[in-house]
């Protein structure tokens, strides 16, 4: 185990799911089972893209061998007090990362930016896979968009689970290819923080 890995783990899910707008309409019974699917579903999937690229760690290379373009922009990208380190843009297949969020990132956890990057990459990918073959995970379990006494309209997602299962794909990827480095990398690495 990791202890710093800079992703919530599958212990904190029930606080990311907790964090989704529709949270309330999600009966409490079913909050942690929809939680486990999604993180299984990312975790699945980490096991499959592993085996199909042969263990690469790089995501940059997974990521141009399967049709989608990364690219670094020079910026810190906060909105409204938040910041964003990535965005997937699924109609151009195409991945933006943020450099300066993602240097902030890296150093609140002691990694260099190529590690950091490289995690963030593996988050967006599983949203990219989710686009192009799995399905969207958010999709897994809707409620009703609006509930007026007995009446219920429409239905939507719960877009917290698209974040659970990419970060249970990042996280098992991660693990699946040990620490993350090259054998001949030096320097502190999140490995070396274990106890
Ligand atoms: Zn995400």
């Amino acid at each position: 185990m990791v202890k710093d890995f800079p992703f919530p783990g599958f212990e904190l899910s029930g606080q990311e799911l907790s964090c989704d707008y529709c949270y309330a309409k999600i009966p409490a019974a079913d909050r942690p089972v929809i939680a486990k699917a999604a993180w299984e579903k990312g975790t699945a999937a980490a096991a499959a893209i592993f085996e199909k690229f042969n263990g690469e760690k790089d995501f940059s290379v997974i990521a141009a061998k399967s049709g989608l373009s990364c690219e670094w922009i020079d910026k810190d990208y906060v909105i409204a007090g938040r910041r964003y380190f990535s965005e997937y843009f699924s109609a151009k297949k195409q991945i933006l990362l943020y450099s300066r969020s993602v240097e902030l990132w890296a150093e609140r956890h002691g990694m260099d930016r190529e590690e950091a990057g490289n995690l963030i990459l593996s988050h967006e990918y599983f949203h990219f896979l989710e686009c192009t073959s799995l399905g969207l995970t958010s999709r897994m379990y809707q409620v009703p968009m609006l509930m007026l006494g007995p009446l219920k309209i429409g239905r939507t997602g719960i877009r917290a689970l698209s974040e659970i299962g990419a970060h249970g794909f990042a996280r098992f990827y991660y693990e699946l290819s040990g620490s993350g480095k090259t054998p001949d990398e030096s320097g502190t690495s999140i490995e070396e923080e274990k106890q």
